[in-house]
């Protein structure tokens, strides 16, 4: 099958290698020609695990061809997935379709009725029916159908959860899109996934339904963090409690410095929007947003507090600068909220981070970057784990102390252990660790009595 993808992004490219992989003939179009060029080069231009394997494969095999604007051939693809970025608008946090609306406008023209148009940048309800009027009044001489394709892919294991997706959500109003669709689905290798037909408004509405939800659930466990902070508990130990209740689950309970990326924040936003012009404001999602907001301050009060102490302007080295391991992405980062805070106050930054020091720092003026995470904590008065890379944990924490001048040690993501830590010499702060905890003892039932009581 002919499928065409615009926008080579986080999820235009993983998506389309991807259906590449499954066989199919993929053109790739972007507007960003440096990049393009990239791709023809077999450069891959963001970090995910699997990509640049799979990219070489399917290029070498033929089945993915680079392009810069649309041209001619763009006409020959059954299915032209949308993928451009759709970031909020700064002034009411809806969602921003200039992008999209501009691609589907300069397609318009190269179109020749045999093309399902499929939205899968994430959009708010209603956009599905926007982009098809505005096909009709660009095209009245052609049938130019759209069918709505959310992406659910997690950046940082973007490959497997596209090729190993719960479900694929495919949302149409006609019969030969459908078909299209399952088409392009059909050689599936994954036997767990489903792939689910409905309206396209149920599928639009799904992607922020799906995003404000684990959004919520993150939120709620940082908040269970605190209170766990406050009372002595450990939430790591409360969280793997919760998370063996099935209706619970035990994913997206890792208490942290709240979240970010290029999707939960701006799609929460966006949400929030819909909800306030649909006359139902969205309360829940609404107090997520702002509880996660509030986060990002109150930990950087809190590592500035610590610091007063210091007669010079205090230094702090910054482990990890992506919004989460595995990904180069710092869009929306919590880090980057943290950092910018603790320089206004006056603080000297320096940061280590394996992949993200190109993108992080366009974001960050005036700090030192590292190599590696001993060498940005040499002589820091504190150090602030920031991102959950594993190679963090591996840090032998006795010679982090001996380098660094103050001994402070801000643990956003719970890696270490703290009565290592402490005695390694160092102030421990995790996140939601009010009273030791320490490993679950978790027995298996029903117990062999009889074992038991001839032990006792
Ligand atoms: P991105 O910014 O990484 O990529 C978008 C690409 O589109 C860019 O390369 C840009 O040059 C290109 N582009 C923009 N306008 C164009 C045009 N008119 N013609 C051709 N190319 C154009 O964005 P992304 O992270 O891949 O996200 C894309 C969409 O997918 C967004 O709506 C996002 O919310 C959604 N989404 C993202 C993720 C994720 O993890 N990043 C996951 C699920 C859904």
């Amino acid at each position: 099958m002919n499928i065409a993808f615009i926008g080579t992004g986080y999820v235009g490219l993983v998506s389309g290698t991807c259906l590449a992989h499954l066989g199919h003939q993929v053109d790739f179009y972007d507007r960003d020609e440096i990049l393009v060029e990239k791709l023809r080069r077999n450069i891959t231009p963001i970090y995910e695990d699997g990509l640049e394997k799979l990219m070489e494969l399917n290029r070498s095999a033929g089945r993915a061809r680079f392009h810069a604007g649309f041209d001619e051939d763009i006409a020959k693809a059954e299915l032209i997935f949308l993928c451009v970025g759709t970031p909020p608008r700064p002034d009411t946090g809806e969602a921003d379709l200039s992008m999209l609306y501009a691609a589907a406008r300069d397609l318009a023209p190269f179109l020749e009725g045999n093309t399902t148009l499929v939205l899968k940048s994430t959009v708010p309800v209603g956009t599905n029916k926007g982009i098809s009027d505005l096909m009709k009044s660009l095209r009245p001489d052609i049938s130019v159908p759209i069918a709505s394709n959310p992406e659910f892919l997690r950046e940082g294991s973007a490959v497997n959860d596209f090729l190993n997706a719960d479900r694929i959500v495919v949302g149409v109003n006609d019969d030969i899109s459908r078909d299209r669709m399952i088409a392009a689905y059909a050689p599936w290798q994954n036997e767990g996934t489903k792939l689910v037909i409905t309206t396209p408004q149920n599928a639009e509405l799904s992607k922020y339904a799906a995003n404000a939800f684990l959004a919520t659930k993150i939120t709620f466990i940082n908040e269970i963090a605190d209170i766990c902070e406050a009372v002595g508990g450990d939430v790591e130990d409360v969280a793997a409690m919760i998370g063996m209740d099935h209706r619970i689950g035990p994913d997206f309970l890792k208490a942290g410095p709240g979240y970010g990326g290029s999707c939960f924040p701006k799609d929460t936003l966006a949400l929030a929007a819909t909800a306030r012009k649909a006359g139902c404001p969205a309360s829940l999602v609404e107090a997520t947003i702002k509880a996660n907001a509030d986060r990002k301050v109150t930990i950087a009060e809190t590592i500035i507090d610590s610091l007063v102490t210091v007669e010079r302007a205090p230094r702090v080295a910054v482990f990890g600068i992506t919004f989460k391991a595995g990904t180069d992405d710092v869009r929306d980062a919590p880090g980057l909220e943290i950092v910018h805070r603790l320089q206004r106050a006056g603080a000297e930054i320096s940061i280590h981070d394996p992949v993200g020091r190109e993108n992080g720092s366009r974001q960050i003026t005036g700090a030192i970057w590292h190599d590696d995470p001993v060498g940005a904590a040499t002589d820091a008065d504190a150090v602030i784990v920031m991102t959950e890379w594993p190679e963090f944990r591996e840090i032998d924490l006795e010679n982090l102390a001996a380098r660094m001048a103050g001994d402070r040690l801000f643990d956003l993501r719970n890696l270490y252990d703290a009565g290592a830590a402490r005695a390694a010499g160092l102030t421990y702060y995790g996140v939601g660790r009010g009273a030791a905890g320490g490993p679950l003892e978790q027995i298996a039932l029903p117990l062999d009595i009889g074992a038991l009581q001839e032990a006792l």
